[in-house]
């Protein structure tokens, strides 16, 4: 019963790769705002921001990173302190000896390696201590340079809800977005979804009667 009800409303609304344009349109133009939530004015506080932002809110990091910035402006500051001293600046992120750990290691590979400067290209970024890929998906995205599709935790809830990825792993659902999201909206595309899913389509109530897609996705309840 429940599996042909699902059937039934994805013939209602048509196959995925005739939804993604008008789908990406419409959340465009409901949150126009949606960009990164994260403050930063250089390539390097975009990836140190990055970096504090696993396993916390941005809000969070926002708060930290207003006082830091003004103390460590480039790689070389960060090793220029005893990694306690880092570990206390950046105390309120949690996870903060290993976060210290990571920064640390970068920005030693950045002097070493790059020129102190952020490399663009994804498996470059990868490259960097304790910057795993969808980090390195983030500040790639960010630098104008997107190489893949950021999946977090609204832009699974969402992909899942639309009908555009029947999978539950991570890499597996990057793997479809990829395949179905025109490349040069890989950039917007997990923003929208990100706004859409803490405005309107939140995770125990999705307020389909308020959603600007609701005609195309399968899981509306209007
Ligand atoms: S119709 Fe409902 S379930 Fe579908 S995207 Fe909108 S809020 Fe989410």
């Amino acid at each position: 019963m429940a599996r042909s009800f699902v059937k039934e409303a994805r013939k209602r609304v048509g196959p995925k790769r005739l939804r993604i344009r008008p789908i990406i349109e419409r959340l465009a133009a409901a949150h126009p705002d949606a960009t990164i939530a994260l403050r930063s004015r250089s390539d390097l506080e975009l990836l140190v921001a990055v970096m504090l932002s696993a396993q916390t809110t941005d809000v969070n990091v926002n708060r930290v990173t207003e006082k830091l910035f003004q103390k460590y402006h480039r790689p070389e500051d960060y090793l220029a302190v005893p990694q306690e001293e880092l570990e206390r600046d950046i105390f309120a992120t949690g996870f903060f000896r290993q976060k210290a750990k990571s920064l640390r290691g970068t920005m030693k590979m950045l002097i070493e390696e790059y020129d102190g400067r952020v490399p663009r290209q994804l498996e470059e970024l990868v490259r960097l201590p304790g910057v795993a890929r969808k980090t390195a998906n983030v500040v790639a995205a960010e630098l104008g340079t997107p190489q893949g599709v950021v999946v977090d935790t609204h832009v699974r809830r969402l992909s899942q809800r639309l009908g555009l990825t029947r999978q539950e792993d991570p890499v597996k659902i990057e793997r479809d977005l990829i395949r179905l999201v025109p490349r040069e909206d890989w950039g917007r595309f997990p923003h929208l979804l990100i706004w859409h899913g803490r405005r309107v389509c939140i995770a125990r109530m999705p307020l389909c009667h308020e959603c600007a897609v609701n005609d195309l996705c399968p899981s509306s309840r209007v």
